[in-house]
């Protein structure tokens, strides 16, 4: 099973970001860290118990922006309270600003073997843009502070199509952060999000972004490069050198369980059916709710997956990575063949070049990743 943690605290929002986090001084302030770690505590009581874990992704928010003494706790409350398999791969997302040496060593000595850090991009100017307050100098400290704590596998996130966003610019992101030798690279195509800073800059004409065939020379242009530099495609915004693939992320591609604790974590479990059920995204009421003792749900916070919905998920997750989905291992899972559930569709695919047929298996086809969620929308 797979845990995710969320701490959903920023020093400041993102432009972009619809995430939930809270920022600014009095909502994440200490005081409202504080109460955050006590309920947390508690969360981990209630639903932890009983479970061994293959995974901890420690994501936020920032777990990063927490003071020392805070991130201490929280790593001890993991370790007297979450048991993990042995050799589990437990992540924490960095934002390179807040990493200091001394989280650092606070991490490796609480069994954190891998870093993800939030880099976006190497222009100062872009990440200005954007709402970022690192700088590209932030990255490059935060790295040479973590290899100096021992750690070895560490993977960062890039945005691309970011507010006058260059080619040159994102090419000599990934040209520098892949000669860095990080392990693995997210990248993601900046969305604006309803409701976001981005989008209204947008709306109102202050801010464009660069087109869909920009984008789309960008996207390709990275994949033709890493691929060049080593690293496999592991799904459509995901790429790892040899042996460096997520786990974490593969669990959620292959339809694994895994228990979300935190304000707005999501969990996926199987009990008496699979249910997805989301914390409370309000630190203080997720608190609250905890400290009556009550489940720190949010409200209409449990959803039933009907079969077909969980069996439209595992397709098109699998489908957007290298393994692709396995039409053995979906009729084992399901008790119905592909065919019973979509008819003709995946063959159909498979003829127009869209898909790919490997032995048993079905994928998407490299060359049509970028247009992927077009093409993968045909199974709902
Ligand atoms: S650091 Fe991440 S979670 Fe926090 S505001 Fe920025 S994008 Fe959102």
């Amino acid at each position: 099973m797979l845990l995710y943690v969320h701490v959903p605290f920023c020093r400041q929002k993102c432009a972009y970001c619809s995430f939930y986090s809270e920022a600014g001084a009095i909502r994440a302030g200490a005081g409202a860290r504080r109460a955050y770690l006590n309920a947390l505590a508690l969360d981990f009581e209630r639903a932890a118990e009983g479970r061994i874990f293959d995974t901890l992704y420690l994501g936020g928010g920032t777990p990063t922006m927490l003071a020392a003494e805070e991130l201490a706790e929280l790593l001890d409350i993991i370790r007297r309270r979450a048991v993990f398999a042995p050799g589990a791969e437990k992540t924490a997302e960095a934002n390179p600003g807040t990493l200091t040496a001394e989280k650092l060593a606070l991490l490796k000595a609480g069994g954190i073997n891998r870093l993800s850090l939030g880099v976006q991009s190497l222009s100062d100017d872009l990440l200005t843009r954007c709402g970022r307050r690192q700088r590209a100098a932030d990255t490059w400290r935060a790295l040479a502070l973590a290899r100096r704590a021992g750690f070895v596998n560490i993977g960062c996130d890039l945005l691309f199509g970011l507010p006058g966003q260059k080619a040159a610019d994102w090419r000599d992101t990934l040209r520098a952060l892949s000669g860095a030798g990080l392990t693995h690279l997210s990248l993601y195509a900046l969305t604006p999000e309803a409701g976001t800073p981005l989008a209204a800059d947008m709306a109102a004409g202050r801010t464009t972004l660069p087109d869909d065939d920009a984008e789309a020379d960008m996207y390709e242009w990275a994949r033709e490069f890493l691929a060049g530099a080593g690293y496999r495609q592991d799904e459509i915004s995901n790429f790892s050198l040899e042996n460096y693939a997520c786990r974490h992320n593969f669990g959620y591609w292959r339809g694994e369980e895994y228990l979300g604790l935190g304000a707005g974590a999501v969990s996926c479990l199987r009990e008496q059916g699979k249910l997805r059920r989301t914390r409370r995204a309000e630190a203080g009421e997720y608190a609250r709710l905890l400290s009556l003792g009550r489940a720190p749900l949010a409200p209409a916070g449990t959803e039933i997956i009907e079969p077909e919905t969980e069996r439209r998920e595992y397709v098109m997750l699998g489908l957007r990575t290298r393994e692709g989905i396995s039409c053995r291992e979906f009729e084992r899972r399901f008790g119905r063949n592909l065919e019973d559930i979509f008819g003709p569709l995946p063959q159909e695919l498979a003829r127009a070049g869209l898909l790919l047929e490997e032995g048993e298996r079905l994928r998407l086809n490299p060359r049509y990743y970028f247009v992927a969620n077009s093409i993968l929308v045909k199974f709902i």
